[in-house]
């Protein structure tokens, strides 16, 4: 089979690798419906983050079950299926309080962006639809294998909640996907932190009720001046960048939340947020907590997550996917074998 491998910053190939097969009797492999691009694949890319050797790359991903282990009780060859972007026997002590993404016998995933994926774990990771899904509704599918439960993540982490004030650091895949996580979980005020028009178009359709296009402590008098002059009741923070953690500080109320899901580069000024009686909680979503929940609300077309992919290729024209949204050319690229 062939799928994805980064050789080096700014060069992914699409290269035959060998066909993943049942290691584990816990394992399932999947024939990729469609894989995706992530916005942290691109901290490789674009060297930001080491690339010691050629690694096969990808972590977002449906498909069709091809074969299961023995032990393996809850999907079978011919189903669709969607998983996130860790895997969970969500089982153990850790899954039972609903923190899969740090499950005691979890792990991460390497190579999705491929024909052929080995699922560890299937039981506690993939979740199987009654029936194959409409063919409008696989990317929004897909999004729920990571960037919409991260910005789902994002909202329940800062306890978002009716009524309640919402600004959003970041327009990318998961900063969209948390505007519509805010506004689903019923924040009224839901303002979209933005400078690009068709991001800013996605963030209002998803429910965005303001569009602040300045950053800095510009941006931070925008979001006051939206939220009785003291911030919003609370700031997910989608992006990771010391720019954006520091946008998110300066935007959140006193007593108020900051969701954090962008891969952290950079400190976060914890004494001010203590001053100030900030809450800071988030990391890695833990999707198969969140998948039932959003699959039901895609599969009855209540939430559309899957706009958030602007551009689809060929999965064999996955260094093109790269470059394209290395260049902001495409918020996010979906990938079909
Ligand atoms: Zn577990």
């Amino acid at each position: 089979m062939f799928g994805a491998v980064i050789h080096s910053p700014g060069d992914v190939r699409y290269e035959e690798r060998p066909d993943p097969v049942v290691i584990e009797p816990t394992d399932a492999v999947i024939r990729t419906v469609a894989a995706c691009v992530c916005g942290s694949d691109l901290w490789r890319y674009r060297g930001l983050q080491a690339v010691p050797k050629p690694t096969p790359i990808g972590h977002e991903y449906c498909g069709i079950v091809e074969a299961v282990g023995t032990a393996v009780t809850s999907v079978r060859p011919g189903q669709f299926v969607v998983g996130g972007f860790l895997h969970s026997d969500n089982t153990c002590a850790v899954c039972r309080k609903d923190a899969q993404a740090n499950c005691l016998h979890g792990g991460g995933f390497a190579g999705c962006q491929a024909e052929l994926i080995r699922i560890p774990n299937a039981d506690g990771t993939l979740l199987a639809t009654s029936e194959e899904p409409a063919a409008d509704l696989i990317p929004s599918i897909l999004a729920l294998s990571d960037v919409m439960c991260t910005g789902w993540h994002a909202g329940i982490s800062a306890g978002v909640g009716p009524g309640m004030s919402v600004a959003v650091v970041g327009d990318g895949a998961v900063g969209l996907s948390g505007v519509l996580a805010a506004v689903q979980l019923g924040a009224t005020t839901v303002i979209a932190m933005s400078r690009h028009s068709d991001r800013q178009a996605i963030a209002t359709e998803f429910g965005a009720t303001h569009i602040v296009a300045e950053r800095g402590d510009e941006g931070i008098a925008r979001v006051k001046e939206l939220t009785e002059g003291i911030g919003a009741d609370a700031v997910l923070e989608c992006v990771g960048t010391e720019a954006a953690r520091l946008q998110a500080v300066g935007s959140v109320r006193p007593g108020g939340m900051i969701g954090l899901v962008g891969l952290p580069h950079g400190d976060l000024p914890t004494t001010e947020l203590f001053w100030r009686n900030v809450g800071i909680k988030g990391g890695p979503a833990p999707v198969r907590a969140y998948l039932p929940h959003l699959l039901e609300l895609v599969l009855a077309r209540r939430i559309n997550p899957g706009r958030v992919f602007d551009l689809e290729l060929p999965l064999a024209e996955v260094a093109e996917a790269y470059a394209a949204m290395d260049s902001r050319r495409a918020i996010k690229v979906l990938l079909r074998p």
